[in-house]
């Protein structure tokens, strides 16, 4: 995920104007007193589509094969600006036309078959743009389309947030897509931040054992392999966490401190992991390791890391 940290705080009404924690303030508490949390569904449908705006990963099920491609576009448009009519189908082709689409005022009378992978995007994020969004969220954006449009989809992202000054909060599991064009990363595991720090920190030097084990799992090229690595086991079903650390089954860290035989290792588990990466304590509601910034400006939830 990343952000430009200068265009977050323009979020007004959804997010505090506080630095490189503000993305997290989307979720709650927002600015002027608000919480879009407890907002009715009237007033969270003025901010969805308008001030924030989304991308989905897969485009073809997120358009709507009975409508064109213009018509899906010009009914955001009317419905969070004051354009209608032919106004509202000016903006559209508009849109189609700054996100790279050819000969825009014929291809927004077309229906998403007629378009490509690539194009179905662009006109996914012609239609997020078109209100002029203050935050887009693009989720996994890319993930669909082969490598050639995928690289064209990141540099039109590029250019739009540096263009319109928007926000942009990118979900992605490439970390490739990540050292390529973000800021700030939050490194998620089982639904929390386990790492942030700036792009550039976390490939230098990841400190949390997923982070680094996410990045050894990286193909490069520089590394001959007949095998890539994988973290072994999986990601907990969601209401189905184990106890402590959530990472702790499958976190390589804890296993080799807890077999050097100098700590305490957990007896519950028969994992073979410490103790207190396993268990629940006071102060630690969850018993899951809270973020400590343990470098300038670098966040880390783990027990282990000093
Ligand atoms: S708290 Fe323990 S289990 Fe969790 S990541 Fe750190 S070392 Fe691994």
């Amino acid at each position: 995920m990343f952000h430009d940290r200068v265009a977050t705080s323009v979020v007004q009404g959804s997010v505090a104007p506080n630095g490189i924690h503000e993305l997290r303030a989307t979720i709650g508490e927002a600015a002027r007193g608000q919480n879009i949390l407890q907002m009715t569904d009237r007033e969270l449908r003025r901010i969805r589509g308008g001030r924030i705006a989304m991308v989905f990963q897969e485009p073809m099920s997120s358009l709507n094969p009975v409508y064109t491609i213009g018509e899906q576009i010009v009914e955001g448009v009317e419905l969070h600006t004051p354009r209608r009519g032919r106004d509202a189908w000016d903006r559209a082709v508009e849109m189609l036309g700054r996100v790279g689409i050819p000969d825009p005022a014929r291809r927004a009378r077309e229906y998403p078959h007629r378009f490509s992978g690539g194009m179905r995007q662009r006109a996914m994020i012609a239609m997020a743009l078109a209100c002029e969004p203050v935050l887009l969220i693009a989720d996994e954006p890319t993930t669909a389309l082969d490598v050639t449009i995928q690289l064209q989809i990141l540099e039109l992202l590029r250019s739009l947030q540096s263009q319109t000054g928007l926000s942009l909060l990118l979900i992605t599991h490439d970390l490739g897509v990540v050292s390529e064009i973000a800021d700030e990363v939050y490194v998620m595991y089982a639904g929390r931040i386990v790492e942030h720090a700036s792009t550039a920190a976390i490939l230098a030097g990841p400190r949390h054992p997923y982070t680094q084990a996410l990045l050894r799992c990286t193909p490069r090229l520089a590394l001959r392999t007949d095998r890539l690595e994988v973290i072994p086991g999986s990601v907990p079903s969601r209401g189905r966490h184990p106890s402590g650390c959530r990472f702790h089954p499958r976190c390589w860290l804890t296993r080799e401190r807890a077999a050097d035989g100098t700590r305490e290792r957990s007896e519950a588990s028969g994992h073979g992991v410490l103790r207190r990466c396993v268990e629940s304590f006071a102060g630690e509601a969850s018993g899951t390791p809270a973020m400590r910034e343990v470098a300038p400006e670098h966040f880390v939830a783990c027990w282990e890391v000093d």
